[in-house]
């Protein structure tokens, strides 16, 4: 019996001209996710990508575990191929849903017939194949409102499908489609959050890290990168850029007054990623903050940081309580990699009483004491790239 995955469009099957492009970039995220499970063959009509192993020893099980986390996808499932006719069609499904059939206690039948050439109506498939799994299976019953399982026949263009499951797809737009955005990544639990949820609606992510050796440790930054690679599995391959950060902490804490530090380190932490974003196409900065989170999150906070941003400040998690974004965090396995207690360079140096309500002329004042850009230039020089690709 021949199996593949049935891939159905989430939002881009609402499109108009350019629903292709859409389908395109979808299409392209899947060969790169599941090009090394196999040789497939991938199709497309109707808002659904039909994903044909070319061999019998795929598992299919995996391409689906991987599938299930590409943008752009509303559900998926297996199904059994069957010729188009009725009788194959029985065959096949008694077979193939031998064993979900044979532990369940309610069904229905639903039938589409995008052909409509094939002769029998979608109801009259609903009745007679209803009729005669009733018949193999006669501990069933039928529950149209609410069953346990809903057996699934599509009759397509050059074939008929049969499947019982749906699998929740990922959702979003296919990555890529919405352009480029850098995020700035930590440690912590909000920032691949926030990367996870701007990929979701299309958009490519960089990520930028600040480390301030030897006040952040090595095993620091590795944590980062493995969050990177998680982030991959949703998110494509991801360009990592490491931005060497001491001198200019070193720097504030020289100069500044301590209660500023965090809003003028924040500030030129955004100086440098934007221009890293211009040198990589990025459109946007992504941040994982929350509103009122912590000090540096308050909205006056924002301001003084944002007045520095040339290009727009992309905060996905910015509604969220900090239990929602654990519980994305959970989803997408980021968690247990960012509660590992290792330093940020945002946690050395924080002052005992931060501001709070900061105001901007008092930032740009304290700021302006010092001249931070040779610093901001040899940070941008010192900035070093390394590509995480798909895992697996
Ligand atoms: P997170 O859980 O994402 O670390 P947080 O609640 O700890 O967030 P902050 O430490 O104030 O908040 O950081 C706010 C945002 O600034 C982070 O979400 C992240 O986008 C960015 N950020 C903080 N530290 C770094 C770093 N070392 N490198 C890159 N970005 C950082
Ligand atoms: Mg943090």
């Amino acid at each position: 019996m021949r199996e593949i995955v049935l891939v159905k469009y989430g939002e881009m099957a609402l499109k108009g001209l350019n629903k292709k492009t859409f389908e395109d970039m979808l299409i392209k995220n899947i060969k790169r996710r599941i090009k090394s499970l196999g040789q497939f063959e991938l199709t497309s009509a109707q808002s659904t990508t039909y994903i044909i192993p070319l061999s019998d020893d795929i598992d299919l099980e995996e391409v689906v575990e991987r599938v299930k986390k590409i943008f752009g996808i509303a559900a998926l499932c297996r199904a059994c191929v069957c010729e188009k006719d009725f009788g194959d069609i029985t065959e096949k499904s008694i077979e193939y849903l031998r064993d979900i059939l044979g532990s369940a206690k309610t069904f229905k039948v639903n039938a589409k017939r995008s052909d409509k050439a094939f002769p029998m109506k979608s109801p009259e498939i609903c009745m007679e194949l209803g009729g005669i799994l009733l018949e193999k299976f006669p501990h069933l019953t039928v529950d149209v409102k609410n069953p346990e399982i809903t057996v699934t026949v599509e009759i397509r263009d050059t074939n008929a499908y049969v499947h019982a499951e749906n699998i929740k797809g990922a959702g979003g737009l296919p990555v890529g489609s919405s352009g480029k955005a850098l995020l700035l990544l930590s440690g912590g639990i909000d920032s691949p959050v926030a990367g996870y949820m701007i990929a979701k609606r299309g958009v490519q992510i960089a990520a930028i890290h600040y480390v301030s050796p030897p006040y952040t440790s090595d095993r620091a930054q590795l944590k980062v990168e493995m969050l990177a690679q998680k982030l991959t599995a949703y998110c494509g391959g991801i360009a990592f850029y490491c931005v060497p950060f001491t001198e200019i902490q070193e720097a504030i804490k020289d100069n500044c007054p301590e209660e500023f530090f965090t809003i003028i380190m924040r500030r030129l932490m955004m100086e440098i990623a934007q221009r890293i974003a211009a040198k990589d196409n990025c459109l946007a900065l992504v941040t994982g903050e929350s509103i009122g989170q912590v000090a540096s999150q308050t909205m006056a906070a924002m301001v003084c940081t944002d007045a520095v941003c040339r290009i727009p400040v992309f905060r996905p998690c910015i509604g969220m309580d900090k239990t929602e974004i654990i519980e994305t965090a959970r989803k997408i396995d980021t968690f247990d990699i960012s509660i590992e207690p290792y330093e940020d360079c945002c946690t050395v140096f924080t002052p005992r009483h931060p501001k709070v309500r900061p105001k901007l002329a008092d930032i740009e004042k304290a700021q302006s004491s010092f001249d931070f850009e040779p610093l901001i230039e040899q940070a941008v020089e010192g900035t070093e790239m390394k590509t995480f690709q798909l895992g697996n």
